[in-house]
């Protein structure tokens, strides 16, 4: 592990909401570059694993740009389905990351599993793995989750990707009824977050 302190950092998300996020929850003496101003595309995820997936990224921004990478691969498990879409939740959307699209694929499964689904509690989580690599080195990589239930329906418009289906443990409201600062602040990027920022 580098002792060195990492004063400048690359965030490997293509994704706008995944970067809104980890902006928020990074000290703010760290100058952040994004990969938009790079003007680079995301490489090919064929890992097996969220941690994998995660390293794959970081490793592939780090080595393109120079900088130190933090990455981060997530997704939802849906037990009832055997952990899907996990490690491909964001391909359920399809090429477009049509996200309603996703989510009807989830409804539509789960109906096919069970048609009572919705009179019992489905259990399900995200997983975010995050990652800190340095050209093709790895510096960090942790595992964060949040657990929780499918909403019987899609409620409200915050957030992204699988948002307004996934009410987590010990709440009423969807992710996508909160405001962003309340799901930050107990959300799987958060989590791994937790355990990766000693290495800030
Ligand atoms: P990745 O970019 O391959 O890691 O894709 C992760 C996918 O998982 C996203 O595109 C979303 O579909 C889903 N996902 C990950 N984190 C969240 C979240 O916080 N809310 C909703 N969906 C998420």
């Amino acid at each position: 592990m580098s002792k060195q302190k990492i004063n400048k950092l690359l965030i490997g998300t293509n994704n706008k909401g995944k970067l809104r996020e980890i902006k928020s929850l990074l000290p703010k003496s760290i100058k952040i570059y994004s990969t938009s101003g790079f003007n680079l595309r995301s490489p090919v995820e064929n890992g097996k694993t969220f941690k994998e997936n995660s390293l794959i990224k970081s490793k592939y921004f780090s080595k393109k740009t120079g900088l130190i990478c933090l990455a981060d691969d997530s997704g939802l498990e849906i037990d009832l389905l055997d952990k899907k879409p996990g490690i491909y939740s964001a391909r359920w959307g399809g090429k477009g990351g049509d996200f309603a699209k996703a989510i009807k694929r989830v409804y539509r499964q789960l109906n096919q599993k069970d048609k009572k689904w919705r009179n019992k509690k489905i259990r399900a989580r995200f997983v975010c793995a995050l990652s800190i690599s340095s050209l093709n080195k790895k510096i960090a990589c942790v595992i964060g989750k949040v657990e929780g239930y499918i909403s019987d329906k899609p409620k409200g418009k915050n957030g992204f990707g699988y948002d307004p289906i996934f009410i987590p443990l010990k709440k009423r409201k969807t992710f996508g009824e909160m405001k962003p600062s309340q799901k930050y602040k107990i959300d799987h990027r958060y989590q791994a977050f937790k355990k990766i920022r000693k290495f800030l």
